[in-house]
């Protein structure tokens, strides 16, 4: 995970200035969960923001890094928009963030591993769905009124700069926590890459397949680099490159090289 930066104004693809005033009034308008509902299945148009969710993030999967060539990214709501569960568990009593359904700011890029229900070989179920967990379920938000603010997810945010921090990555290829056990931002990172599956789904085998080349071309040239070999190091960690996070902390293993602790 890599924090994505939003700069203000967004610069919003006009078509979608055009048209979320008027679906937003329109679903708040709505009283009823079933009118919210078919509502927003027939009006979703998520994808018109996918080209201007993709350049953000060097068109990669905001929670994971990985690009997905072989297959479309999702909008994920951030806060799920119609219903919410907490552990696999549907929350009563709360209908979803429907008034955050057309807020740019809710939504995150997302590859299909990380946005949808799925479950491993072991039966573990992975993907975001509508999980949307909180540190303290008082403080959940439940209408447009009252303030997300003052809310603390479970989930690590792509959006939060802090958040990315949490994420430490071992040379192979796997997400871990990066803070102190029993804390809760250790709880909050094992709770996203479990759900997520960032180790599930052979992803550590790619990144250590991948890491496995630059470690050997670390080897020959040793304390003498050229230009083409720092060429090739700085590819891997440019913001645009799938998994820049996790080459960015294989690479400072060897930082006992003066050359890779300029690069870094
Ligand atoms: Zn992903």
């Amino acid at each position: 995970m890599r924090f994505v930066i939003i700069h203000l104004p967004p610069n919003l693809p006009a078509r979608w200035i055009k048209i979320y005033p008027v679906r937003v009034a329109a679903v708040s308008a709505l009283v009823t969960q079933e009118d919210r509902s078919k509502y927003l299945k027939k009006h979703g148009r998520w994808g018109l923001l996918k080209k201007w969710l993709s350049n953000a993030s060097g068109h990669k999967c905001w929670y994971c890094e990985a690009k997905s060539n072989r297959a479309p990214f999702d909008v994920d709501h951030f806060r799920p928009k119609l219903g919410i569960t907490v552990d696999s568990v549907k929350l009563d009593g709360h209908t979803g963030y429907y008034w955050l359904a057309y807020e740019w700011s809710n939504f995150r890029l997302s590859c299909q591993r990380c946005n949808r229900p799925e479950k491993d070989e072991l039966a573990t179920l992975h993907g975001k769905a509508n999980e949307f967990p909180l540190q303290n379920e008082s403080s959940r938000c439940n209408a447009a009124a009252g303030s997300i603010t003052i809310e603390t997810p479970r989930f690590l945010d792509p959006c939060v700069e802090a958040d990315c921090a949490l994420l430490a990555h071992t040379i192979d290829g796997e997400v871990k926590p990066a803070a102190a056990v029993g804390t809760w931002e250790y709880q909050r990172a094992c709770y996203t890459i479990e759900r997520l599956g960032f180790n599930e789904w052979n992803t550590p085998e790619t990144k250590r397949g991948n890491w496995q080349t630059l470690a050997t071309l670390l080897a020959v040239v040793g304390n003498n680099a050229n230009q083409a070999v720092i060429d090739e190091l700085n590819k891997h960690i440019s913001y645009n490159h799938e998994y820049s996070s996790f080459f960015r902390a294989a690479i400072g293993t060897h930082r006992d090289k003066a050359w890779i602790e300029k690069l870094l």
